[in-house]
């Protein structure tokens, strides 16, 4: 799924907090959108290994929010919901494509890393890719409810995210053609900098 795509659920797991204590929700819903994002921080160094923890996360966020319940104030919500996010997004990449330059084609086994159980997640491919057509209507999906709720800064952002996820979705197979001419042109003595999914594809 695209990193929009895990921002959106994010924003959408933070409003849960209007539930229980809406004047703390807009501290939910970045938080919830942070934590949708972060774990793609390392896209460029083990990726959907580094900072995914499908099960780690997911215990930290019970505990967490469960924290946040019993002494809800800004701190507790924002570290609850960020990952309860970092969470979210850590287990739905394995409903995913895999973890290739071409995730379209379908040959790579693995979608995330569970540290718990020392094993990669296989893709089940429910969206095939990130940036896949049904990527792109999930996102928007995910976005009306956010867009009903709110207006100013958090509208603003949902929409931005929605548009990022269209053009993203638009140049997502063109993009790997612009990576495989510039990674062809890259001096062979800088492609220790190139991540290994590139470099593997195109020059070995
Ligand atoms: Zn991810």
């Amino acid at each position: 799924m695209m990193a929009t795509t895990h921002a959106l659920i994010g924003v959408l797991l933070g409003s849960a907090s209007l539930f229980v204590a809406p004047e703390l929700a807009p501290v939910a819903v970045f938080a919830g959108l942070a934590g949708g994002v972060f774990p793609d921080f390392d896209l460029y160094s083990g990726h959907r290994k580094t900072l995914h923890f499908p099960v780690y996360y997911s215990i930290a966020a019970t505990a967490a929010l469960a924290g946040a319940m019993l002494v809800p104030n800004p701190w507790t919500f924002a570290l609850g919901f960020f990952l309860f996010a970092a969470a979210a997004h850590s287990v739905s990449d394995a409903f995913g494509g895999g973890l290739e330059l071409k995730p379209w084609l379908g040959q790579s086994e693995r979608a995330v890393y569970s540290h718990f159980h020392g094993q990669w997640i296989p893709p089940r491919r429910w969206i095939r890719y990130d940036g896949a057509p049904e990527d792109f209507a999930l996102g928007v999906a995910l976005a009306v409810p956010s867009l009903v709720l709110y207006d100013g800064t958090i509208q603003t952002l949902v929409v931005l995210a929605v548009m990022i996820s269209g053009v993203y979705a638009l140049l997502r197979k063109p993009l790997v053609n612009i990576a495989e001419w510039l990674v062809g042109r890259i001096p062979s003595h800088m492609l220790a900098y190139v991540p290994d999914r590139f470099v593997g594809d195109f020059v070995q």
